[in-house]
């Protein structure tokens, strides 16, 4: 039932290899922007940046279990 959604850092910021994985968009969201503010000194996430995130927002597969 679960789709998990999945984000990849280097859509947006060329170059890094920071994937962000989560149940929602919003949680993704979340965590590529705590990984943001760390990794690529941006304390706030734009709205034109999220929208451009939100056009990379995959979905993963439906496979059971937890790696
Ligand atoms: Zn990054």
């Amino acid at each position: 039932m679960t789709t998990r959604k999945v984000l990849r850092c280097g859509t947006v910021f060329p170059g890094c290899n920071f994937v962000s994985h989560g149940e929602t968009d919003a949680e993704v969201l979340a965590k590529i922007a705590e990984h943001a503010k760390n990794a690529h000194e941006m304390a706030h996430i734009s709205s034109a940046l999220r929208t451009r995130m939100m056009a990379q927002m995959e979905s993963e597969g439906g496979e059971k279990g937890k790696h």
